[in-house]
Protein backbone atom coordinates (compact mmCIF):
# COMPACT_ATOMS: atom_id res chain seq x y z
CA UNK A 1 0.00 0.00 0.00
CA UNK A 2 1.68 3.53 -0.50
CA UNK A 3 0.62 4.96 2.12
CA UNK A 4 2.58 8.14 0.98
CA UNK A 5 -0.05 8.50 -2.28
CA UNK A 6 -3.17 7.88 0.20
CA UNK A 7 -1.78 10.83 2.68
CA UNK A 8 -1.23 13.23 -0.08
CA UNK A 9 -5.07 12.32 -1.48
CA UNK A 10 -6.69 12.61 1.68
CA UNK A 11 -4.81 16.44 2.36
CA UNK A 12 -6.29 17.03 -1.17
CA UNK A 13 -9.72 16.21 -0.45
CA UNK A 14 -10.31 17.48 3.08
CA UNK A 15 -8.51 21.01 1.39
CA UNK A 16 -12.53 22.28 1.55
CA UNK A 17 -12.70 21.44 4.98
CA UNK A 18 -9.94 23.56 6.15
CA UNK A 19 -11.18 26.75 8.18
CA UNK A 20 -14.32 25.56 8.92
CA UNK A 21 -15.50 25.32 12.20
CA UNK A 22 -14.13 27.37 15.23
CA UNK A 23 -10.93 27.15 16.81
CA UNK A 24 -10.62 26.61 20.97
CA UNK A 25 -11.15 30.03 22.49
CA UNK A 26 -11.13 29.43 26.44
CA UNK A 27 -7.62 30.50 26.40
CA UNK A 28 -6.00 33.42 24.17
CA UNK A 29 -3.10 31.00 22.89
CA UNK A 30 -5.10 28.61 21.57
CA UNK A 31 -8.08 31.06 19.76
CA UNK A 32 -5.21 32.53 17.54
CA UNK A 33 -4.68 29.39 16.21
CA UNK A 34 -4.58 29.50 12.10
CA UNK A 35 -7.81 27.51 10.90
CA UNK A 36 -6.67 26.80 8.16
CA UNK A 37 -3.78 24.57 9.47
CA UNK A 38 -3.42 20.59 8.41
CA UNK A 39 -0.82 17.85 8.94
CA UNK A 40 -1.14 14.23 9.09
CA UNK A 41 2.14 12.17 9.79
CA UNK A 42 1.97 8.27 10.18
CA UNK A 43 4.82 6.29 12.02
CA UNK A 44 4.68 2.32 11.38
CA UNK A 45 6.07 -0.41 12.97
CA UNK A 46 8.88 -0.76 10.55
CA UNK A 47 10.34 2.54 11.85
CA UNK A 48 8.96 4.91 8.38
CA UNK A 49 7.49 8.10 8.58
CA UNK A 50 4.95 9.72 6.34
CA UNK A 51 3.80 12.87 6.45
CA UNK A 52 1.16 15.82 4.50
CA UNK A 53 0.87 19.49 5.29
CA UNK A 54 3.16 21.15 8.51
CA UNK A 55 3.47 17.66 9.75
CA UNK A 56 6.53 18.90 11.67
CA UNK A 57 4.40 22.34 13.01
CA UNK A 58 4.39 21.94 16.94
CA UNK A 59 1.05 22.39 18.88
CA UNK A 60 0.03 21.90 22.22
CA UNK A 61 -1.43 18.35 22.81
CA UNK A 62 -4.23 19.00 25.38
CA UNK A 63 -5.82 16.02 26.06
CA UNK A 64 -3.54 13.65 24.09
CA UNK A 65 -1.34 14.30 26.93
CA UNK A 66 -4.48 11.86 28.85
CA UNK A 67 -3.32 8.93 26.87
CA UNK A 68 0.55 9.37 28.32
CA UNK A 69 -1.06 9.98 32.00
CA UNK A 70 -3.09 6.36 31.64
CA UNK A 71 0.07 4.61 30.32
CA UNK A 72 2.56 5.55 33.10
CA UNK A 73 0.10 5.33 36.09
CA UNK A 74 -1.36 1.95 34.55
CA UNK A 75 2.30 1.34 34.51
CA UNK A 76 2.49 2.21 38.50
CA UNK A 77 -0.47 0.86 39.91
CA UNK A 78 -1.69 -2.27 37.34
CA UNK A 79 -4.98 -3.40 37.87
CA UNK A 80 -5.56 -1.68 41.28
CA UNK A 81 -5.97 1.67 38.70
CA UNK A 82 -9.23 0.48 38.34
CA UNK A 83 -10.39 1.19 42.03
CA UNK A 84 -9.37 4.91 41.51
CA UNK A 85 -11.52 5.18 38.32
CA UNK A 86 -13.85 3.17 36.41
CA UNK A 87 -13.77 2.88 32.34
CA UNK A 88 -17.08 3.55 31.06
CA UNK A 89 -18.15 5.80 28.28
CA UNK A 90 -19.03 9.59 30.08
CA UNK A 91 -21.70 10.36 27.73
CA UNK A 92 -21.70 13.77 28.81
CA UNK A 93 -19.21 16.42 28.67
CA UNK A 94 -15.28 16.10 28.90
CA UNK A 95 -15.24 18.10 32.48
CA UNK A 96 -18.64 16.97 33.73
CA UNK A 97 -18.94 17.61 37.66
CA UNK A 98 -22.40 16.07 38.02
CA UNK A 99 -21.17 12.76 36.48
CA UNK A 100 -18.09 13.06 39.47
CA UNK A 101 -20.14 13.80 41.93
CA UNK A 102 -23.04 10.66 41.12
CA UNK A 103 -20.01 8.48 41.06
CA UNK A 104 -18.58 9.19 44.19
CA UNK A 105 -15.37 10.67 43.33
CA UNK A 106 -14.80 8.02 40.77
CA UNK A 107 -14.18 9.28 37.45
CA UNK A 108 -16.09 7.72 34.83
CA UNK A 109 -13.15 6.59 32.80
CA UNK A 110 -9.06 8.39 32.36
CA UNK A 111 -9.60 10.29 29.18
CA UNK A 112 -12.47 12.63 30.60
CA UNK A 113 -10.44 15.69 32.72
CA UNK A 114 -11.85 14.15 36.15
CA UNK A 115 -9.61 10.60 35.26
CA UNK A 116 -6.64 12.38 33.98
CA UNK A 117 -6.41 14.02 37.56
CA UNK A 118 -6.55 10.80 39.09
CA UNK A 119 -4.22 8.99 37.16
CA UNK A 120 -1.69 12.57 36.82
CA UNK A 121 -2.00 12.10 41.18
CA UNK A 122 -0.74 8.54 40.48
CA UNK A 123 2.38 9.79 38.57
CA UNK A 124 2.88 12.12 41.20
CA UNK A 125 2.97 10.27 43.88
CA UNK A 126 5.12 7.89 42.47
CA UNK A 127 7.32 10.70 41.31
CA UNK A 128 6.99 13.41 43.84
CA UNK A 129 9.13 16.76 42.85
CA UNK A 130 10.23 14.96 39.40
CA UNK A 131 7.36 13.80 38.19
CA UNK A 132 6.78 17.14 36.24
CA UNK A 133 10.02 16.43 34.27
CA UNK A 134 9.22 12.43 34.55
CA UNK A 135 5.94 13.14 32.18
CA UNK A 136 8.03 15.41 29.97
CA UNK A 137 10.46 12.82 29.62
CA UNK A 138 7.96 9.83 28.61
CA UNK A 139 7.13 11.75 26.04
CA UNK A 140 10.07 12.91 24.58
CA UNK A 141 11.14 9.55 25.17
CA UNK A 142 8.12 7.49 23.29
CA UNK A 143 8.95 10.49 20.34
CA UNK A 144 12.30 10.08 20.20
CA UNK A 145 12.82 13.79 20.58
CA UNK A 146 14.51 15.51 23.22
CA UNK A 147 13.91 18.73 22.18
CA UNK A 148 9.68 18.61 23.07
CA UNK A 149 9.36 21.17 25.94
CA UNK A 150 6.23 22.97 27.34
CA UNK A 151 4.33 26.21 26.34
CA UNK A 152 5.01 27.93 29.29
CA UNK A 153 2.17 30.16 28.30
CA UNK A 154 -0.39 27.58 27.65
CA UNK A 155 0.35 25.94 30.89
CA UNK A 156 -0.11 29.44 32.95
CA UNK A 157 -3.45 30.47 31.01
CA UNK A 158 -4.70 26.69 31.95
CA UNK A 159 -3.98 27.45 34.88
CA UNK A 160 -5.61 30.76 34.99
CA UNK A 161 -8.30 29.61 33.52
CA UNK A 162 -9.05 26.26 34.39
CA UNK A 163 -11.42 26.61 36.96
CA UNK A 164 -13.92 23.55 35.67
CA UNK A 165 -10.82 21.58 35.94
CA UNK A 166 -9.90 22.41 39.10
CA UNK A 167 -13.04 22.19 40.68
CA UNK A 168 -13.01 18.88 39.67
CA UNK A 169 -9.70 18.16 41.29
CA UNK A 170 -11.39 19.53 44.36
CA UNK A 171 -14.23 17.30 44.27
CA UNK A 172 -12.56 14.25 43.65
CA UNK A 173 -10.45 15.56 46.98
CA UNK A 174 -13.26 15.31 48.80
CA UNK A 175 -14.23 11.83 48.04
CA UNK A 176 -10.43 10.99 49.01
CA UNK A 177 -9.46 9.85 45.89
CA UNK A 178 -6.61 12.41 45.59
CA UNK A 179 -3.34 11.44 47.78
CA UNK A 180 -1.54 14.63 46.64
CA UNK A 181 -3.01 18.33 47.11
CA UNK A 182 -5.66 19.07 44.22
CA UNK A 183 -4.20 22.10 42.91
CA UNK A 184 -0.98 20.03 42.44
CA UNK A 185 -2.62 17.75 40.84
CA UNK A 186 -4.40 20.31 38.64
CA UNK A 187 -1.21 22.05 37.81
CA UNK A 188 0.50 18.65 36.54
CA UNK A 189 -2.53 18.43 34.61
CA UNK A 190 -2.53 21.43 33.11
CA UNK A 191 1.45 21.29 32.33
CA UNK A 192 0.90 17.97 30.67
CA UNK A 193 -2.08 19.43 28.18
CA UNK A 194 0.89 22.24 27.27
CA UNK A 195 3.57 19.63 25.92
CA UNK A 196 4.32 20.71 22.46
CA UNK A 197 4.68 18.06 19.58
CA UNK A 198 4.10 17.66 15.82
CA UNK A 199 1.85 15.35 14.45
CA UNK A 200 5.17 12.78 13.50
CA UNK A 201 6.13 13.41 17.64
CA UNK A 202 2.96 12.08 18.21
CA UNK A 203 2.41 9.28 15.52
CA UNK A 204 5.87 7.99 16.93
CA UNK A 205 5.15 8.39 20.57
CA UNK A 206 2.18 5.96 19.95
CA UNK A 207 4.06 3.17 18.11
CA UNK A 208 4.04 0.97 21.67
CA UNK A 209 0.12 0.67 21.96
CA UNK A 210 0.55 -0.09 17.83
CA UNK A 211 2.92 -2.68 19.10
CA UNK A 212 1.87 -4.75 21.81
CA UNK A 213 2.95 -2.08 24.83
CA UNK A 214 6.81 -2.06 23.01
CA UNK A 215 8.34 0.48 21.16
CA UNK A 216 9.07 -1.38 17.84
CA UNK A 217 11.87 1.14 17.37
CA UNK A 218 13.96 1.76 20.64
CA UNK A 219 12.74 -2.15 21.06
CA UNK A 220 11.89 -0.72 24.56
CA UNK A 221 8.98 -1.60 26.44
CA UNK A 222 6.65 0.52 27.72
CA UNK A 223 3.76 -1.37 29.49
CA UNK A 224 2.26 -5.13 29.00
CA UNK A 225 0.77 -6.62 25.92
CA UNK A 226 -2.43 -6.46 27.95
CA UNK A 227 -2.07 -3.28 28.94
CA UNK A 228 -1.77 -1.88 25.21
CA UNK A 229 -5.07 -4.13 24.56
CA UNK A 230 -6.58 -2.51 27.54
CA UNK A 231 -5.46 1.33 26.92
CA UNK A 232 -6.94 0.67 22.89
CA UNK A 233 -10.39 -0.81 23.88
CA UNK A 234 -10.56 2.57 26.88
CA UNK A 235 -9.36 4.78 23.45
CA UNK A 236 -11.65 3.16 21.18
CA UNK A 237 -14.74 3.54 23.57
CA UNK A 238 -14.19 7.24 25.25
CA UNK A 239 -11.41 9.03 23.17
CA UNK A 240 -13.68 11.54 21.33
CA UNK A 241 -15.57 13.08 24.39
CA UNK A 242 -19.41 12.41 23.94
CA UNK A 243 -19.11 11.07 20.29
CA UNK A 244 -16.57 8.27 21.02
CA UNK A 245 -19.20 6.16 19.23
CA UNK A 246 -19.34 7.87 16.15
CA UNK A 247 -15.73 8.37 15.65
CA UNK A 248 -15.68 4.55 15.97
CA UNK A 249 -18.50 4.33 13.35
CA UNK A 250 -16.75 6.04 10.99
CA UNK A 251 -12.71 5.41 11.34
CA UNK A 252 -13.02 2.34 13.14
CA UNK A 253 -9.85 2.83 14.91
CA UNK A 254 -8.48 3.92 19.12
CA UNK A 255 -7.72 7.04 19.11
CA UNK A 256 -8.37 10.81 20.94
CA UNK A 257 -9.43 13.88 20.16
CA UNK A 258 -7.99 17.41 21.51
CA UNK A 259 -9.41 20.67 21.39
CA UNK A 260 -5.87 21.91 19.78
CA UNK A 261 -7.35 20.50 16.26
CA UNK A 262 -5.30 17.02 16.89
CA UNK A 263 -6.57 13.15 17.06
CA UNK A 264 -4.10 10.45 17.28
CA UNK A 265 -5.37 6.97 16.60
CA UNK A 266 -3.84 3.28 16.41
CA UNK A 267 -3.52 0.99 13.50
CA UNK A 268 -2.59 -2.02 15.79
CA UNK A 269 0.24 -4.55 14.57
CA UNK A 270 0.66 -1.86 11.44
CA UNK A 271 0.88 2.08 12.62
CA UNK A 272 0.44 5.12 14.63
CA UNK A 273 -1.19 8.45 12.82
CA UNK A 274 -1.32 11.84 13.96
CA UNK A 275 -4.03 14.04 12.01
CA UNK A 276 -4.15 18.16 13.19
CA UNK A 277 -6.16 21.34 12.32
CA UNK A 278 -7.15 23.55 14.79
CA UNK A 279 -10.79 24.30 13.71
CA UNK A 280 -13.09 22.34 15.79
CA UNK A 281 -16.50 20.75 15.12
CA UNK A 282 -20.06 21.59 17.19
CA UNK A 283 -18.78 18.22 19.62
CA UNK A 284 -15.23 19.66 20.00
CA UNK A 285 -13.28 17.67 17.68
CA UNK A 286 -11.18 18.50 14.56
CA UNK A 287 -13.58 19.34 11.68
CA UNK A 288 -10.82 18.54 9.20
CA UNK A 289 -8.29 15.88 10.65
CA UNK A 290 -11.41 13.69 11.78
CA UNK A 291 -12.52 14.11 7.51
CA UNK A 292 -8.99 13.27 6.85
CA UNK A 293 -8.98 9.77 9.14
CA UNK A 294 -12.62 9.05 7.86
CA UNK A 295 -11.46 9.51 4.42
CA UNK A 296 -7.84 7.42 5.44
CA UNK A 297 -9.81 4.49 6.75
CA UNK A 298 -11.76 4.06 3.80
CA UNK A 299 -9.03 4.57 1.41
CA UNK A 300 -6.53 2.49 3.08
CA UNK A 301 -9.80 -0.72 4.17
CA UNK A 302 -7.41 -0.53 7.75
CA UNK A 303 -9.83 -0.43 10.69
CA UNK A 304 -9.67 -3.00 13.27
CA UNK A 305 -13.09 -4.26 12.43
N1 LIG B 1 -6.58 21.66 28.61
C1 LIG B 1 -7.89 21.29 28.19
C2 LIG B 1 -8.80 21.24 29.40
O1 LIG B 1 -8.42 20.66 30.38
C3 LIG B 1 -7.85 19.98 27.47
C4 LIG B 1 -9.19 19.58 26.96
C5 LIG B 1 -9.15 18.73 25.73
O2 LIG B 1 -8.21 18.75 24.93
O3 LIG B 1 -10.12 18.00 25.58
O4 LIG B 1 -9.85 21.80 29.40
Amino acid sequence: MNLQLILNEVADEVRNSLGKGGVANYIPALAIADPTKFAMAIATVEGEIYGVGDYGERFSIQSVSKIFALTQAFGILGSDLWRRVERENAGSEFNSLLLLELGGGIPRNPLTNAGALVTTDIILTEKGKEAKAAVLEFLRERSDNPAIGFNEEIAQLEIEHGHRTKALAHLIASFKNLENHPQTVAMLYFYQCAMEASCVDLARSLLFLANKGECPVSKKRVISASQAKRINSILLTCGHYDVSGDFAFKVGLPGKSCVSGAIVVVVPGKMAIAAWSPALNKDGVSLAASEALEIFAQKSGLSIF
